[in-house]
């Protein structure tokens, strides 16, 4: 094979041209470079929102590249098939990517690595989505940390390289392959009209998350520890639909909070162990990966929470008619906007797992089908970190007031008037785009009286607890 045999750069979840090590890599190797995007089982699996963000995603990327005097080949099929396939079409002597850290996908990429090698194709597989890869942070008995504390200790001095510039030029092969259209793979189907009202509040592509990291660096940073509690005070980066795709790089958040930290903005440093969050997530899910399907303490595994999906009260919750404002308020913000506020998050998952008695995973499920930020490290940590099952997890008997949390958090409803149109005079935009948002079969109406309490704030305690006892006893 020669030296000057193409390239396939296999684009996953790194939708960016700046400080990207696989297309660095690809770009220094001297050879033409292919980018490719597999629509292969891992992304068939994808709930329905991310499926639709990652979508979106790929389509401005693809522009991007064809901006670039490049073009994203779009196949359809198992990566090993599509990709041997793609060596024989174009010549290409070498394969490249950027390393995924979920457990099947890191079988499925071994696997490829393997057979390319054994057919005589050079496979390599590079960081690029993570600050430190997960089997570099040890504690000193070389085990793997379970707590975020000294997680964070261990890891906040290390040296980040600075981000990198995107490659002047992407060299280009003689011939293209064939490519599929995007279009033909439906990526929204499962969003139903949803789709329309959710992409009014998506921040796709590259330059947007840059755009988005300036604005936040510039106005929000400094009071970031002080107002990020907030539901309404849009205090925070937005940032993590962007992460998850790799719209943007780690290291460009990490460099982007040292500078404000340098510049003495006070919320920084927080803004940086936020960032370590979603490193601890990956750490855990890569020495534990049984997080995402299984309680992560055995203990749990005999507590008495349902799993019913079809409850009435958890179709409340699903619907966001619960009757327990800041409940609802947070699962209608993720029905319309893709994303919900985290301490929303810790509210209504606690709402579930404890008020509701609802096992975490029927939580984390429907996360999945409607978050457009859905990552299955930090959404399996969130969840068993709230349900109490979890490494390093809240313990079970601290269970959020969704009452006194809105006091505290929404003092002036701001967040509740936000998504809450029932029994309003003039309710908001954004509250009436939900039913806008949803399927028509649930027959919601704004008009609809606002709901009695499925389960009120102190009944939910008097039972989580109630069991929690039970189980210690
Ligand atoms: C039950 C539950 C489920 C969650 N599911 C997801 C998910 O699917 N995808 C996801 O990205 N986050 C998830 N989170 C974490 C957190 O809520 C979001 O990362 C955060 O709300 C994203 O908003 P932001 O980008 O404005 O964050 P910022 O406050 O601006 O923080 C910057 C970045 O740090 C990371 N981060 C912040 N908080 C956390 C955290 N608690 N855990 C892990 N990483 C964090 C994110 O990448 C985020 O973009 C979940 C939390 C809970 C409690």
């Amino acid at each position: 094979m020669s030296d000057a045999s193409p390239i396939l750069w296999w684009v996953r979840r790194d939708l960016r041209l700046a400080d990207n090590p696989a297309l660095a890599s690809a770009c220094g190797s001297g050879r033409p470079v292919v980018p490719v995007f597999i629509h292969d089982g891992s992304v068939a699996a994808l709930g329905a929102a991310a499926k639709w963000r990652l979508g979106q995603g790929v389509e401005h990327f693809a522009r991007m590249l064809g901006a670039r005097n490049s073009r994203l080949i779009l196949r359809r099929g198992a990566a090993l098939e599509v990709l041997r396939a793609l060596v024989a079409e174009t010549g290409a002597g070498a394969v490249i990517w950027s390393r995924a850290y979920d457990p099947d996908s890191v079988a499925r990429d071994k696997a490829v690595k393997a057979a390319l090698s054994t057919d005589g194709i050079e496979a390599r597989s590079v960081p690029g989505f993570l600050l430190f890869e997960p089997w570099t942070v040890e504690t000193g008995q070389g085990a793997f940390y379970r707590v975020y504390t000294p997680f964070w200790k261990a890891v906040r001095d290390r040296p980040v390289a600075e981000p990198q510039p995107a490659p002047g030029i992407i060299p280009r092969p003689e011939r293209w392959p064939a490519t599929e259209e995007i279009e033909s793979w439906r990526m929204g189907a499962a969003m139903r009209r949803g789709a329309a009202v959710v992409a009014r509040h998506a921040c796709v592509g590259e330059e947007a998350a840059q755009d988005r990291l300036a604005a936040f660096v510039e106005a929000r940073i400094a009071d970031y520890k002080a107002r990020r509690d907030f539901p309404a005070a849009n205090a925070t980066s937005h940032l993590s639909e962007n992460l998850t795709c790799g719209e943007i790089s780690p290291r460009a958040l990490w460099h982007a909070g040292l500078s404000a930290m340098d510049a003495g903005k006070a919320g920084a440093e927080h803004f940086l162990k936020e960032i370590v969050w979603r490193e601890f997530a990956w750490h855990l899910m890569w020495h534990s990966p049984h997080i995402a399907t299984a309680n992560w303490r055995e203990g749990w595994d005999s507590f008495p929470w349902s799993t019913d999906e079809t409850a009435a009260e958890v179709l409340a919750w699903k619907q966001g008619r619960t009757g327990i404002p800041l409940v609802d308020a947070g699962m209608r913000e993720m029905y319309v906007t893709g994303r919900m506020h985290n301490r929303t998050r810790m509210i209504v998952a606690s709402y579930l797992t404890k008020h509701l008695m609802t096992h975490w995973q029927v939580g984390l499920k429907w996360f999945a089908d409607h978050l457009t930020d859905w990552d299955p490290a930090a959404n399996a940590m969130g969840w068993q970190w709230v349900a109490g099952s979890g490494p390093d997890a809240a313990p079970y008997f601290r269970i959020f007031n969704p009452v006194s949390q809105a006091e505290k958090f929404d003092p002036d409803h701001a967040y509740l008037d936000a998504w809450i149109a029932e029994g309003r005079v003039r309710p908001s935009d954004t509250a009436l785009s939900y039913f806008e948002a949803v399927p028509p079969s649930w027959g919601l109406s704004p008009a609809d009286r606002y709901p009695a309490s499925v389960v009120s704030a102190e009944e939910g305690r008097r039972r989580a607890l109630a069991a929690y006892e039970a189980r210690s006893g």
